[in-house]
């Protein structure tokens, strides 16, 4: 029997599915046919293994098919399920541990991705504070939904302009959603005052991961709780990357900042569905799960076992294991590993990172945000990223895309990987 191609299977699955994948911006060449993932490893149809950093947009803080959450996920489902009434044993045990480790959580909805998460956000805070319009930034992606889905990786002379993400969208939300420069308080501070009085929040990732790594400047995340308090609006910290990710207790924690809201996905989960909206009792009580709440919360699939039981397990591995000691010293060491290979090829490149989570831009300096980008050299970003994948080293292949570390990452394949890097780089300069 003929070994199965990844060029056969992609024509074929573009007979069936637009495209032949299943969200945008997964379609991306070369189009690989994913057989099997391990650890940080991941395999194709063609039997060729990658050390994945792309980690599938980052929920694998511990690495693929991690046992631990896997067996958690099997024994769990092996006695229940999903029940679309009352609550189970275990929501409420996960509950209890997002309320004590999330700064900004003092109660919890669950839900199943991070739009849902975000809508949800979002929708509470207009119905709290009374107003209509949302300030975003500009670069920042926070889901799928028409509320949020502008400006995100605008084409360059659409930036500050109207940009909405897609076709269909309802022009009032497109409107309602105000564009901002992240790193610029300035910027804030007179887009609330133009639009006085009817800002209901400000939305934002608090490390852009969404552009790569933009961090923010000392002083521009407490200066938008300043804001938010001083012209009535919510802060929203949308921490789906960042949470868990960077600490158990999100960005929030590292940062000494607590938001009015924040939504959680992606590495609360290791890779299995789930999402959650966290913030002040106050607010999170007008949620129509609570008798009496006028802000309706719902979806059938809300709590589902596999995703609690994941999540659980998750976070067990993150108070009982040392995976950011672990995911941090990796980081480091895969950026200063980088910089020295650029110092001895004399490339004029910005390593930019945090924790387990880096990129590199082609720019001779450190950006602030999504203008600055325009910088990067993105024709050299991508053919970096195919070249590497050629090698088996699996970064997506996408402009400003960043890459991602796990538990399972050892010493050993950053060696590998700075090895890759170092003769893909010798052969781009
Ligand atoms: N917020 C952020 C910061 C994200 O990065 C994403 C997904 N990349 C979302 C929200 C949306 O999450 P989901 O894809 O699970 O709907």
């Amino acid at each position: 029997m003929n070994k199965a191609s990844n060029v056969e299977l992609y024509k074929e699955a573009t007979a069936y599915s637009p495209g032949g994948v299943h969200t945008s911006i997964r379609n991306v060449d070369p189009h690989l046919i994913f057989t099997k993932a391990e650890g940080a490893y991941m395999e194709d149809v063609e039997g060729n293994r990658f050390i994945d950093y792309q980690a599938a947009f980052g929920p694998f803080i511990l690495g693929h098919n991690y046992p631990y959450v896997n067996n958690k996920v099997t024994e769990t489902i092996a006695r229940t399920d999903l029940f679309g009434v009352g609550t189970t044993d275990i929501e409420i045990e996960l509950a209890k541990k997002i309320c004590q480790h999330v700064p900004s959580s003092e109660q919890v909805l669950f839900c199943n991705s991070g739009s849902e998460a975000t809508y949800h956000a979002i929708r509470l805070a207009r119905a709290v504070t009374e107003k209509r319009k949302l300030i975003k930034f500009q670069g920042c992606y926070h889901g799928w939904h028409d509320y949020v889905a502008r400006n995100m990786l605008s084409d360059w002379d659409k930036i500050g302009k109207r940009d909405p993400g897609s076709n269909g969208m309802l022009d009032e939300a497109v409107d309602n959603t105000l564009v901002c420069t992240f790193n610029d308080l300035q910027h804030v501070e007179e887009t609330l005052i133009e639009n006085n009085d009817e800002v209901a929040a400000i939305i934002v990732e608090p490390i852009p991961h969404n552009i790569g790594c933009i961090l923010p400047e000392d002083g521009f995340l407490s200066g938008l709780k300043e804001l938010c308090s001083k012209y009535g609006a919510l802060l929203i910290f949308d921490e789906v990357i960042t949470g868990f990710r960077h600490d158990i207790g999100g960005f929030q924690k590292i940062a000494g900042i607590t938001p009015d809201l924040t939504t959680l996905g992606k590495a609360m989960a290791n890779g299995y569905p789930m999402a959650a909206i966290a913030g002040k009792r106050e607010y999170m009580s007008r949620f129509n799960t609570n008798p009496g709440g006028d802000v309706w919360f719902a979806g059938t699939y809300n709590g589902h076992a596999v995703g609690t039981a994941a999540s659980l397990a998750t976070i067990e591995m993150l108070e009982n294991e040392p995976v950011h000691d672990h995911i941090f010293r990796l980081g480091d060491r895969m950026r200063k590993g980088i910089k020295e290979i650029h110092e001895v090829l004399g490339i004029d490149a910005f390593v930019a990172g945090f924790g387990s989570v880096w990129t590199t831009y082609f720019m001779n300096f450190r950006p602030k945000n999504y203008s600055d980008l325009q910088h990067n050299d993105g024709e050299l970003y991508v053919r970096y990223r195919k070249k590497l994948i050629e090698k088996g080293i699996f970064k997506m292949p996408m402009n400003m895309k960043r890459n991602h570390i796990s538990f399972s990452h050892t010493d050993r394949e950053i060696d590998v990987t700075l090895e890759a890097m170092e003769d893909v780089l010798r052969e781009l300069f």
